[in-house]
């Protein structure tokens, strides 16, 4: 198999980089406080194994209980144990497509059946089909590389009428108007998920913190299959701290909104097209559709971008939203060419 190819990590610090989605804020002065005052001493011995001070938290967050919430390594490793969790043996994981890249990935490590539900056009929403044989549906939203948030009561309608599990990845939602984080607290949900990351919206990808919030049963399901102790104890502490200063969170992702407004205009005015983007990147497409070759032109002069060859998206270059400074760097490149 080929594996999932992450985005490349430059190690030069003079690289724009608007790769990865990555956010171009630091993180909390509460994480830098939290990092300084950690007691090292500590580590001799394990972590919380359920991590229960964070998941508290997190449960006072989105109003529900400690057992509606798993905290796991990144969402990445949420989407992992979700395959293990809910699949079995011989099923199939479904999702749309386009979207995020690794779930196909997780499918051909947990060696069972992917099904693609085609978007349709303009990456716009599709009901997938009732006859869709599943057990497990990743459902992006906003989805990525497109930047698209569904309409609610369509995903709404969706996830009662499927009959396995629906796990909706809001990794971009702070970027958003709206998260459906209320189909997985909503009492009588028996099947959706909703995993959220602090890697773009806190500023904290190096840290690795996702957490999933559910149902309580197909939560402890992710518990019983998880690595004994798949948060460290650093990894604990940091991200309490991180979900402690929700406010300035939110101000970064303000910050963000309004520079992806202001970009997206200024590509429109150079021709440009592209989605309507609930997410900190553009999927833009330049006049002639020839993204590849500026991906490829952009890189030369240090700035990075990411590009999918696939065919929907082959028009297409991804934007990470970077500061004010950067996304001027990008324009003027871009008016050079
Ligand atoms: N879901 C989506 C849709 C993503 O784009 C990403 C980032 N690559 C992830 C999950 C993974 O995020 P994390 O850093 O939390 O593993």
């Amino acid at each position: 198999m080929r594996g999932y190819t992450p985005g490349e990590q430059p190690k030069s610090r003079d690289i724009v980089k608007l790769n990865t989605n990555e956010n171009p804020y630091p993180p909390s002065p509460k994480v830098a406080e939290a990092l300084a005052h950690f007691d090292a001493e500590s580590l001799r011995r394990y972590p919380d194994p359920m991590a229960v001070a964070l998941r508290k938290r997190i449960a006072q967050i989105h109003h529900c209980a400690i057992e509606n919430v798993f905290a796991g390594n990144g969402s990445d490793e949420l989407l992992a144990l979700a395959t293990r969790a809910f699949v079995n043996d011989g099923g199939a994981i479904a999702t749309f497509d386009p979207t995020y890249s690794l779930y196909s990935v997780l499918a051909e490590i947990r060696n069972v059946k992917f099904r693609r539900v085609k978007l349709a056009k303009g990456f716009a929403w599709r009901r997938p089909p009732a006859s869709l044989n599943a057990e497990l549906f990743f459902l992006t939203s906003p989805n990525a590389p497109t930047g698209i948030q569904y309409d609610k009561q369509e995903v709404r309608a969706f996830c009662n009428a499927f009959p396995g599990v629906v796990l909706i990845d809001e990794a971009y939602v702070d970027f958003a108007d709206a998260s459906f984080m209320d189909l997985a607290t909503e009492p009588g949900n028996r099947n959706v998920v909703v995993t959220r990351t602090l890697s773009k919206s806190f500023s904290l990808a190096g840290l690795r913190l996702g957490y999933a919030v559910g149902p309580a049963d197909l939560i402890d399901a992710m518990y019983k299959i998880k690595d004994s102790y798949n948060l460290d104890g650093i990894t604990q502490a940091v991200a309490l701290a991180a979900l402690n200063d929700l406010p300035w969170m939110r101000a970064n992702a303000k910050k963000i909104r309004a520079t992806r407004i202001r970009i997206a205009k200024a590509l429109r005015d150079r021709g440009w097209t592209m989605t309507e983007s609930s997410t900190n990147f553009l999927l833009a497409r330049p006049p002639d559709g020839e993204a590849e070759r500026r991906f490829q032109a952009l890189r030369a002069q240090g700035i990075f971008v990411r590009y999918f060859p696939a065919p929907p998206t082959r028009e297409y270059l991804r934007i990470s939203i970077g500061t004010d400074s950067d996304m001027d760097r990008l324009l003027s490149a871009l008016d050079e060419m």
